[in-house]
């Protein structure tokens, strides 16, 4: 008999010699099943995919064939053009956004109009250029006025940016404002309690939530925090600051 069980039982001996006739479980004690059962997180979004091993894509042509004149879902019937995304199909780094603007839909080109060519700013700065990145977004369709996507359009389309993820496998993913973020963590976040923080991600990937570049458009004063997360970008994937002229 083990000692822990062995005191267990004299301790309980005792109390019954003292009239104790019911032990509850302590409170902690009780507090911390009821955690055990829990689950970790409440999905953000019931049954979406998650990336997985057995991709059956070895390039991003694949993926895009695959994708197709893609109708399965409710934004097709609006769009000009599916944004499949662009890049080096073999980058480090990955952007990704959570849909099409007007620029992107007319031209067919992920973040290209105000908030992509601050991006593009953005990358300029961690002394990169756009082509040796990656840049994607949740949905592959414009949504109706610049709103967010929602949950079926992103169940029908993310699993298209997971595959592209799993055969680009960057080192870090930069997810660009909230709705990347909840939909990368299948979980509800707030992007200014989470930005600016590495997370292990699938295969191995550190994600870095930061803000949109469409929100510093609205929020100049907050260009300081993203400037500090891909400082950080940088540092991880050694990427040394440009050299100022003097
Ligand atoms: S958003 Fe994605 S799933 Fe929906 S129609 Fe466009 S490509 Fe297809």
């Amino acid at each position: 008999m083990s000692d822990i069980r062995k005191s267990s039982i004299f301790y309980l001996e005792h109390l019954k010699s003292r009239g104790v006739k019911n032990v509850y479980k302590s409170k902690v004690k009780k507090e911390k099943e009821e955690q055990k059962e829990t689950p970790k997180y409440k999905p953000f979004i019931e049954g979406l995919e998650r990336p997985n091993e057995n991709n059956k894509y070895s390039n991003l042509d694949e993926v895009k064939k695959e994708l197709g004149d893609c109708a399965r879902c409710g934004l097709h019937k609006l769009r000009t053009n599916i944004v499949f995304g662009e890049g080096n199909p073999r980058t480090q780094l990955m952007f990704v956004g959570e849909g099409p603007g007007q620029d992107e839909d007319e031209s067919g080109r992920p973040f290209v109009g105000r908030a992509g060519q601050l991006l593009t700013k953005i990358i300029e700065a961690m002394n990169l250029k756009r082509e040796d990145v990656y840049i994607a977004n949740i949905v592959k369709c414009r949504p109706p006025g610049n709103r967010a996507p929602v949950d079926d359009e992103i169940i029908k389309c993310a699993p298209f940016l997971m595959s592209q993820i799993s055969v680009i496998k960057p080192k870090v993913i930069v997810a660009l404002g909230s709705p990347a973020t909840c939909t990368l963590f299948n979980k509800k976040i707030k992007i200014s309690e989470m930005r600016g923080k590495f997370y292990d991600w699938d295969y191995g990937i550190k994600l870095m939530p930061t803000f949109h570049p469409a929100y510093l458009l609205r929020n100049p004063k907050d260009k300081g925090l993203v400037w500090d997360d891909m400082k950080k970008v940088m540092s991880f994937l050694g990427i040394e600051l440009p050299k100022t002229g003097g």
